[in-house]
């Protein structure tokens, strides 16, 4: 019992130096690293581009794009599939404010970066397009999480398929997440050593 208090004490200490030598020895992005390890998540309920009763594009928030310490967000798109109407005209992927193309389509897409990629589910109808079906696929190597298809895609346009979400993978964990500190809406959450589920906080679209 002794021998294990001492090696549980020892490897406390370990850490809490291993932390210390970290911040001190490398410089401003290691220091931001949590030592705790406590994940971010964003609170649906709140975040404004994915809660309800907010649309618009001037109201769209890009903080979670801009205020990452990573080059690329660790915040990305992600759309759920199963709720997804895999509309023909998408107002995530189009932007439905552009002029209309011979084909009957918008002739630009809404995201800045080409992130999202349309997939014909089935034989197309050449005859009657909006009888064809879609799948609307993120990616995540081009997103930034600027939630601007997030925006476009709930009610009353969309069905709220699609949200951001902290890519756990990527994200450094860091101590003051300077998207947190710019959150407008106090959505950027620390939720504890393990990722928290979607559902655990609660939705915006529920
Ligand atoms: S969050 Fe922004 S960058 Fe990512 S897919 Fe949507 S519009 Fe494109
Ligand atoms: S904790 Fe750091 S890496 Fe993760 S989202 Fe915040 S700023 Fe980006
Ligand atoms: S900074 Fe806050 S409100 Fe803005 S997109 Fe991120 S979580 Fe949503």
């Amino acid at each position: 019992m002794a021998h294990d208090e001492t090696r549980r004490n020892f490897l406390h200490r370990s850490g809490q130096a291993a932390c210390a030598a970290a911040i001190v020895g490398t410089g401003a992005v290691l220091a931001r690293r949590a030592c705790s390890g406590d994940a971010w998540a964003i609170a649906p309920n709140r975040c404004v581009n994915i809660r309800l009763g907010v649309t618009g594009a001037d109201k769209v928030c890009s903080s979670c794009a801009e205020q990452c310490v990573l080059a690329l967000s660790a915040v990305r798109a992600v759309n759920q599939h199963d709720r997804c109407g895999r509309c023909c005209i998408c107002p995530a992927y189009f932007d439905v404010r552009s002029q209309v193309g011979p084909d009957g389509l918008p002739t630009k897409k809404l995201c800045p970066r080409d992130a999202i990629i349309r997939t014909p589910i089935g034989e197309i109808d050449p005859y009657d397009p909006l009888n064809n079906f879609y799948e609307y696929t993120i990616d995540d190597e081009k997103c930034n999480g600027c939630g601007r298809c997030v925006m476009e895609c709930k009610d009353p346009a969309g069905l709220g398929s699609i949200r951001l979400e902290v890519r756990y993978d990527l994200c450094l964990r860091c101590n003051q997440c300077s998207i947190a500190q710019a959150c407008p809406e106090d959505a950027y959450v620390r939720v504890g050593p393990q990722p928290a589920p979607a559902e655990a906080l609660e939705g915006g679209h529920a």
